[in-house]
């Protein structure tokens, strides 16, 4: 049988969800044009996103920039290591991602997490082929690719700049204005739905793996000594995961639990991970996943980034496949201690003590002019190499020897020689680096997912019969109106409730075109969740009443035209 997704993609272009964009220039792989239907749809789903993830969490939004300069990339690491495996067959040169090549015809099922020369040796021994021409890759070397797409900001090239590859960067980098606005008070939340750009070497399957998409991103940052999230709002919610150690196991298994369950049994071992999955999992639901084809899965350790101490995603399946939807990860304060590597700007909040504290303190002598001539005269830099060893590790000054690293070189400096001392001080508090947790939400695949999983055939009166049942929160249409035939009194009426409808903040399509069937039908693909048809008997009978028609039953009912649009409108709102 027709897969879903053939069918939904067909369905899709032809309703207005999303098509491949540039069609009038023979298309580009990888982009897609949300329709009228799509942008609805789409925009929807990032209005509940909001209101879930930043407005009931009191979480703050912004909107940053898309083009950044080169530096943010340098200090995040994208530059040296946002890479893809590649594969390019030496016959026809189209490229592949070594990995995925090496998942779709091997039992591997996390090659990105191998080491370059071992996914070689896998392709030589398994006799992989190109998958487009059939030639053999057994001899081809594998590269790394980078994914960030490349751009010039301003004329010539001296201030390269990239478009960015997730939406979180514009955070971590406005992190030192962020905090401000919130007061310098953890824990906060931050916001940003957005688009992100990645090269990949292979777009797949429609919107689910392309190269521009929207991201919906929350950083919420904690102190990680003294924050703790507050589960009791998330402990009964029920969950399905697939831990780590099941899918390591042979005859692994998901399991059904809760939320607190899984925390008091240490399957999920960080509790603000646990919290995002408990928030997110009746969202996905409210949406329109269907809640049996979802789950959390748990990262394999080598699929872990290295900073990441435990991390899940949420996972819906598609004709049998497990997509990822989302990422939820505790990212420590690697990225804002990168960033506050490489830049000038304060990424540290201050905590303050509860009391304040006696602290001892190493002290470096700042007049170290008698040590010029051993360190090429720089006296100031071997104070800052000092200086900075003191802050970080006291214990560093009490051997014999104190060895600093100055341009390259690591210098060895007799202990008495640094004027080293140890002090007491009294302190307030100290300033930390915020630890982050971050849900990571992939937009289009979830509207992708929500659309198939809506995705529906059925039979009427001995017709098939297609139709999309969609949650009215999200569907793009919310109610079809129909003059049962071309007659101006009929529309006249139509026109009316249309207006009344629109009045009430829902959105309605109108349409006299075609017999009622058909346009019953149109709708059904839409996903349009009410009809309404005015008919004769509307304007003849005293009682102004018109049919209105459920979507998935199918089932009819003449209701009053007074108070319709007040009674639709509560349906919407659920
Ligand atoms: P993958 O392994 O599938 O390439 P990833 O693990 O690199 O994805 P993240 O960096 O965690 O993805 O991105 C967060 C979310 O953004 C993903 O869960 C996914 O929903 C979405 N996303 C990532 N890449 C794409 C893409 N090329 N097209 C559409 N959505 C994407």
């Amino acid at each position: 049988a027709e897969a879903t997704s053939e069918k939904l993609v067909e369905l899709a272009k032809r309703r207005g969800y999303f098509f491949q964009s540039s069609g009038a220039y023979g298309g580009v792989g990888g982009f897609y044009t949300f329709g009228p239907q799509g942008a609805s749809l789409k925009g929807n789903v990032e209005d509940a996103w909001r209101d879930r993830f930043a407005v009931a969490e009191g979480n703050m939004e912004i909107d940053a920039p898309t083009i950044m300069p080169e530096p943010v990339f340098e200090a995040s690491g994208h530059l040296d290591t946002f890479d893809d495996m590649l594969i390019e067959c030496p016959e026809c040169e189209t490229s592949t991602r070594a990995d995925h090549l090496v998942e779709d015809n091997t039992e591997y099922e996390d090659a990105e997490s191998l080491p370059i020369p071992e996914v070689e040796e896998v392709i030589a021994e398994y006799e992989l082929v190109c998958p487009e021409c059939g030639a053999g890759l057994a001899d081809v070397a594998v590269e790394n690719f980078n994914l960030m797409f490349a751009t010039n900001i301003g004329p010539g090239d001296a201030d390269p700049g990239y478009l960015r590859p997730e939406t979180a960067q514009g955070i971590f980098v406005e992190f030192p204005r962020l905090k401000e606005y919130a007061r310098n008070q953890l824990p906060f939340g931050v916001t940003q739905i957005g688009r992100a750009y990645r090269n990949e070497i292979s777009p797949r399957r429609s919107i689910i793996r392309t190269r521009e998409f929207t991201q919906a991103e929350l950083e919420y940052f904690i102190d990680p000594e003294n924050d703790e999230p507050d589960l009791s709002s998330v402990e009964d919610v029920s969950v399905t995961l697939y831990p780590a150690s099941e899918q390591n196991s042979e005859d692994g298994d998901e399991l059904e639990t809760t939320i607190g369950e899984a925390v008091s049994e240490g399957i999920i071992s960080d509790e603000w991970v646990a919290y995002f999955l408990g928030v997110a999992k009746p969202w996905y639901d409210a949406v329109g996943v269907d809640m049996d084809r979802f789950r959390f899965r748990q990262h394999l350790s080598g699929e872990r980034a290295h900073y990441a101490a435990d991390c899940w995603d949420a996972e819906g399946e598609i004709d049998g496949n497990w997509i990822e939807l989302a990422g939820f990860a505790n990212r420590t304060d690697y990225d804002l201690s990168k960033h506050a590597e490489h830049s000038e700007d304060r990424f540290t909040v201050f905590r303050q003590y509860d009391e304040p504290q006696t602290v001892e303190r190493a002290t470096v002598d700042p007049d170290m002019s008698y040590l010029g001539p051993e360190f090429g005269g720089d006296a100031q830099a071997v104070v800052s190499a000092l200086e900075t060893l003191a802050e970080r590790d006291r214990t560093a000054f009490e051997g014999d020897t104190v060895e600093i690293d100055l341009e390259d070189e690591t210098h060895e400096l007799p202990v008495e020689k640094t004027g080293f001392a140890v002090e007491e001080q009294t302190e307030a508090g100290e300033h930390i680096l915020p630890h982050v947790i971050e849900p990571s939400f992939g937009v289009d695949r979830l509207v992708y997912t929500v659309l198939h999983h809506a995705y529906r055939e059925d039979e009427v009166a001995g017709e098939e019969r297609t139709y999309l049942e969609l949650e009215p929160e999200v569907a793009p249409m919310f109610v079809g109106v129909f003059p049962l035939q071309n007659d101006d009194d009929l529309e006249a009426q139509a026109d009316d409730i249309v207006a009344a409808l629109r009045a009430e903040g829902l959105s309605v399509t109108y349409d006299d075109s075609g017999n009622i069937g058909r346009r019953y039908r149109r709708q059904d693909e839409v996903g349009t969740p009410f009809c309404v048809t005015v008919d004769f008997e509307t304007i003849e009978n005293e009682e102004t009443t018109v049919t209105v028609r459920e979507r998935d039953s199918t089932e009819q009912k003449r209701l009053p035209v007074d108070g319709l649009a007040e009674t639709l409108a509560a349906i919407r709102e659920g």
